[in-house]
């Protein structure tokens, strides 16, 4: 392994240390064959959310040095997500039951979900429970803080607040907006979906447009009496899909995804709904814009590689996006684990990765399609089908890989 040493003097015991460079061209040593067999990599992650964070926590358990550079001052808030077996199922095999048992500590288990129209009632009644029977453990509900929290706890790496990253090259060189240079084995991008080192590697004229805006609302706010439900429930409304899912300490999460402007406080939403808005503490509501982006075969180059929605944004429908974060995490801490050249590890890990990311994209802008129905269509469709069928629709993306189950 290698450490972090101070700039100009690194002491390296197999991979590449993290170093800050020397400003100006420099070559990189070449590796030295005998210590790679047994070293592990020195690796720089762009970006402390949920994916780069876990990611670190995963290699540093293996025996990598791992600095983590972020732009915010300090640690991002946010609202809420659920994360699911898949992801959960990928922590506990690449992050151990260290991980995975803090993990699990502040998210509240999902039972069971309903679908629920605006003018015919419940249309679908879904039991999670059999996901628990399979796979150990449920859907869950977690604050975006407390989850980053638990993560940035159990890195044991550095997270550099204030640290922004300005370019990458595909030698391992990080420069951030302050002048200062850094190189390591691995860079991985996780630095979201503008992310600046995806731009640093594009080619000329290569695309780099993002599709389907998608506008939300978002609130946490405590039950209250409002909302007694022990699962999730999704509401068709008049201009979206509003989902309510439970929290710990008796809190609730609501988001509301579709072409709205306003929260959903108006004519057409069910009174639930109505009622948690109004309830929840104006520092506790936030708009914010979603998008998604067809992924490619590629996604990184040389040293460096991305993950998360800098390599392959999708939309909020199914809520995965922060799944596929976690099991990219997972999928490259084993690869870098089961490949003693790292960038033949991280080439690995793209192609492993690239069928499942492009699934749940494809799987995405499906739910979309099939939300933006007209509203008696979609319910009539919902309404005919067997509760069997619509539980396979809403779970399938859930299934762990089978390297993980
Ligand atoms: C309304 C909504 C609901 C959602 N619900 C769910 C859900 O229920 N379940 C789910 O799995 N997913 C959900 N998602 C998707 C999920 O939020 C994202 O997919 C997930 O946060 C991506 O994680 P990430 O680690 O890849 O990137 P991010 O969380 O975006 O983190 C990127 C980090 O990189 C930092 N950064 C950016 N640029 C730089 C730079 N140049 N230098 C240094 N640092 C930089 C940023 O400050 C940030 O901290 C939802 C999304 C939306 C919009």
């Amino acid at each position: 392994m290698s450490r972090v040493t101070p700039a100009g003097r690194p002491v390296a015991f197999g991979g590449r240390p993290v170093t800050a460079a020397p400003r100006g061209p420099s070559r990189l040593s070449e590796p030295n064959k005998e210590e790679s067999v047994v070293s592990r990599p020195s690796v720089i992650i762009v970006g402390s959310g949920v994916g780069g964070l876990a990611l670190a926590g995963m290699l540093t358990r293996q025996g990598c040095e791992v600095v983590v550079l972020e732009r915010s001052a300090e640690r991002r808030d946010g609202l809420a997500i659920t994360i699911w077996p898949n992801a959960l199922r990928a922590i506990r095999r690449s992050g151990g039951e260290e991980m995975y048992e803090a993990v699990l500590k502040v998210c509240e288990p999902i039972h069971s979900a309903r679908m629920i129209s605006q003018s015919r009632g419940p249309l679908a009644a879904i039991d999670l429970g059999f996901l628990t029977r399979r796979y150990g453990v449920t859907g869950q509900g977690v604050t975006r803080a407390e989850l980053l929290d638990t993560l940035i706890a159990l890195a044991g790496a550095p997270v550099r607040f204030g640290a922004e990253v300005s370019r990458v090259s595909p030698d391992g060189t990080v420069v951030l907006t302050d002048g200062e240079t850094l190189r390591a084995d691995v860079v991985v991008g996780a630095d979201g979906v503008g992310s600046t080192v995806r731009r640093s590697l594009l080619r000329p004229g290569q695309d780099d447009r993002r599709e389907n805006p998608l506008e939300s609302w978002q609130g946490v706010v405590d039950r209250g009496g409002i909302w007694t439900s022990e699962g999730a429930d999704f509401h068709f409304g008049p201009l979206g899909t509003c989902g309510i899912m439970p929290l710990t300490d008796d809190r609730v999460y609501w988001f509301v995804d579709g072409s709205i402007r306003t929260p959903p406080t108006g004519e057409g939403w069910p009174d639930v709904v109505r009622a948690l808005v109004a309830a929840t503490p104006a520092e506790q509501l936030f708009p914010g814009q979603a998008w998604d982006r067809r992924p490619v075969r590629r996604w990184g180059r040389g040293r460096v590689t991305l993950l998360g929605d800098a390599a392959h944004p999708i939309l909020p429908t199914i809520g995965q996006g922060a799944c596929m974060a976690l099991e990219d995490a997972g999928v490259l801490a084993a690869r870098i684990a089961q490949d003693p050249d790292p960038v033949c590890a991280l080439r690995r890990y793209e192609d492993d990765r690239y069928p499942r990311v492009l699934g749940h994209f494809k799987k995405a802008r499906g739910m979309l399609r099939m939300r933006a129905l007209p509203g008696a269509v979609r319910d009539r469709m919902l309404a005919a089908l067997p509760d069997r069928t619509i539980t396979r629709m809403y779970t399938e993306s859930t299934v762990p890989l089978p390297e993980f189950s």
